[in-house]
């Protein structure tokens, strides 16, 4: 391992490419690095928290940092997702907020504007959405279909436009996207032969199929007008999938607008694919898509690729591939990437590992939470920085028990709080259910959440860890230790209790019942035939049921639910973790409950019909529920007399509420911010009322002849 000054050096000699200043049009970016627009769960509701996000980013070193889409007009209205809006003047204020935190830090603000055409069911505003053809709405299934668009329509679409970017402007941006990628805007619903069905000037050709693009491209130049640069976001053929265009059609969109935009921003099909999760595709996935596509513009590119690697940065920006390093993920689970090659600190980035929990944020219209950050969402809201805490506030001693996510982000922040802490793992490795799952098919990169926080903790000099120290009540009242935080996780339930089965299944004692953890420890089905029983509804029963596959057992994947892993669609994972299963050749049986378990079958029913089947089986693997791991907690708080030095037992991560490791991590970050602080509330943003119409009911209730409320 080089020490940090040869680091430091190898980064001058290596990485400084990744540090030259670049233009876009009228603005210069500081570096290359580029945290293209994402979205995050908060937008509209909560632009303070969005802003104290994207500020903290700039702080990090991003050269340029985007927001996310954001919707030009009422018709453009994506409800239930929360995205940021630009409907109007009144919206200004919040989304000029985004862009000043974004300034104060050094870093261009882009601000991403969209009309969401067939995407938009607009389910708040209720108008009829409209698109290139009469079609049902897109990525949805709302029973909604979009009426096709006059000539009229087209001309107040760019007026629309226009008018989104005076507005822009007018909150300080640096940098407008028009946006025609992830199958989502009109823009590219005009440009798809699937979607496009016109004829006339703006349908049948590529080229009239383009020119909606080109117009509102041109448009919006003319309104910049130096104050800021244009950006053209487009979704590219020629990758895993093929989106609106093909390779071909690509090549020429990009050749006949080629100087139009300031920057291009390729983004390889739809955002499922865009942001693939480290199961199912590797970093720099999308080059195939990008690759030759800068020989056609005298434009710089960006494009993503889970970048994390500075050495791949290079060889993108060497190769010509791109201009910049787009990043998304890598940017949530370290706003500090770059500062951190700036200054030779490879080892303390903190690297995405691809899970789309972050995604799952925009997809349950909930702030964004990252398994790798836990200040994801939390800047503003509770004040917490990624890489920044308060010094200590108390000369405590503090034990942790136990080292999976939770017990190692506590131990992390702790220390770096400046506590003395002591950090006891039962077993003989850093990780708790990290380290048990990393090993599964697919899920190799999640190590990085336990390599990350390891190299930390070693660099902590009032941070102590012990192996193979598995902790008693006895042990820990002998010590000094003033606070404990017991993180010692939980096991899965091997009596059925779930979702389905509040109550547990009738279970006979001749059948054989696996649990994840019989698994992890290394026991297997004691036949050919395995159930794999789902009432979880996450990733990890199937990929049990892969691993049984790959290992040579005939695998029954039976869940309640209509799909297999159906949370996964928040990871945008579910489509592909079905084809993964059905490629391994696991049989599976969707909206079954389990009846009971018998020696040698399991049998269950029809959740519509309650028909019953049996599925004959040597052994099932129960994914059902889990119990939290807390007794050494309970039984020290039951001790509380006995206490000396002690002053307070808390339970953390899963040992409190089972959960994802996502939820442990940021528990564990809670427990060390919250160490001897008052507890206070985290900060929201109200909805401000508007001044009281003429027609509102409580007006009238004051007219003549209205009836008092
Ligand atoms: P979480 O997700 O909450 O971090 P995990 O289950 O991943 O929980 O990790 C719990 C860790 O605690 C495991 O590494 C386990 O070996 C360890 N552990 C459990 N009980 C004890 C104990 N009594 N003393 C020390 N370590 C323990
Ligand atoms: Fe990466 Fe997962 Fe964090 Fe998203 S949640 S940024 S995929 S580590």
């Amino acid at each position: 391992m080089p020490d940090r000054a040869e680091l430091w050096h190898g980064c001058l000699v290596s990485y400084d490419v990744l540090f030259e200043p670049v233009a876009i049009g009228p603005v210069v970016a500081r570096n290359r690095f580029f945290q293209v627009p994402h979205c995050n769960g908060m937008g509209y509701r909560d632009p303070s928290a969005e802003a104290a996000m994207r500020g903290v980013k700039a702080e990090g070193g991003w050269a340029v940092v985007c927001t996310e889409e954001t919707e030009i007009d009422p018709s453009s209205d994506l409800t239930p997702s929360i995205e940021l809006r630009l409907w109007d003047d009144r919206d200004v204020p919040a989304v000029a907020r985004i862009a000043e935190r974004i300034h104060e830090h050094g870093a261009l603000a882009g601000i991403e504007l969209v009309h969401n055409g067939l995407h938009a069911a607009n389910l708040m505003s209720r108008i009829a959405p409209m698109g290139p053809s009469a079609l049902p709405v897109v990525g949805s299934n709302h029973p909604v279909q979009a009426r096709a668009m006059t000539l009229a329509d087209i001309a107040s679409l760019r007026e629309m436009h226009r008018a989104a970017v005076r507005r822009a402007l007018t909150a300080g941006y640096d940098l407008i996207y028009v946006y025609a990628a992830h199958g989502y805007g009109m823009l590219e619903h005009f440009l798809s032969p699937q979607h496009n069905h016109r004829s006339g000037a703006y349908g049948g050709t590529l080229i009239n199929r383009a020119r909606l693009l080109r117009e509102v491209l041109s448009d919006t130049r003319e309104l910049c007008d130096g104050k800021a640069a244009v950006a053209c976001r487009l979704g590219v053929g020629g990758g895993a999938d093929e989106t609106a265009l093909s390779a071909a059609e690509t090549r020429e969109v990009v050749h006949e607008l080629r100087d139009l935009p300031d920057l291009w921003d390729f983004v390889a099909g739809p955002w499922s694919l865009d942001s693939n999760t480290s199961r199912f595709g590797p970093e720099g996935e999308q080059e195939a898509a990008v690759r030759g596509l800068k020989s056609l513009t005298s434009k710089p590119v960006v494009g993503v690729g889970r970048f994390t690697s500075p050495d791949a940065m290079v060889r993108q920006i060497r190769t010509g591939i791109m201009d910049f390093i787009g990043a998304a993920r890598p940017s949530i689970a370290d706003p500090f990437l770059p500062a951190k090659i700036r200054d030779g600190r490879l080892d303390e980035i903190r690297e995405c590992i691809g899970c789309n929990i972050c995604v799952s944020g925009d997809h349950t219209q909930s702030p964004i939470r990252c398994t790798q950050n836990p200040s994801m969402g939390e800047e503003w809201r509770r004040g917490w920085h990624p890489e920044r805490l308060r010094p200590k506030d108390s000369d405590a001693h503090v034990l942790v028990v136990g080292a999976g996510p939770a017990g190692l982000e506590a131990a992390m922040s702790l220390g770096r709080r400046g506590y003395r802490v002591t950090l006891t793992e039962r077993s003989r490795a850093l990780g708790g259910r990290v380290r048990q799952e990393a090993v599964l098919p697919g899920l190799a990169a999640w190590i990085r959440v336990v390599d990350h926080r390891e190299t930390i903790l070693a660099k902590l000099p009032t941070v102590d860890v012990y192996f193979e120290s598995a902790m008693t009540a006895d042990d820990v009242l002998e010590h000094d230790f003033t606070h404990v935080a017991v993180a010692t996780g939980s096991r899965w339930r091997a009596d059925g209790v779930g979702r389905a089965h509040p109550l547990g299944l009738p279970i006979d004692l001749a059948a054989q019942v696996l649990t994840p953890e019989d698994l992890f420890s290394g026991l297997r089905p004691r036949g050919p035939r395995v159930v794999v029983y789902d009432d979880d509804h996450y990733y990890l029963a199937a990929v049990l049921a892969e691993l049984l596959a790959l290992e040579g057992f005939t695998v029954e994947l039976v869940t309640p639910a209509a799909s297999v892993s159906e949370w996964t669609a928040n990871t945008m994972e579910l489509a592909k973790i079905r084809r993964r299963v059905i490629e391994a050749g696991i049989t599976v049986h969707t909206s079954r409950s389990a009846l009971s378990l018998a020696a040698d079958a399991l049998h269950t029913a029809c959740v519509f019909t309650g028909t019953q089947r049996s599925h004959p089986t040597d052994t099932v693997v129960l994914v059902t529920a889990r119990l939290p791991v807390d007794d050494l907690a309970h039984s020290l708080l039951a001790r509380q007399p006995h206490w000396s030095h002690l002053r307070s037992v808390r339970a953390i991560g899963d040992a409190f509420a089972p959960s994802t490791i996502a939820a442990a991590i940021w528990s564990g970050r809670d427990y060390a911010e919250t160490l001897d602080a008052m507890p206070t509330p985290f900060r929201r943003e109200i909805t401000s009322l508007e001044s009281r119409s003429p027609g509102a009911a409580s007006d009238r209730s004051r007219q003549p002849g209205g009836r008092p409320r």
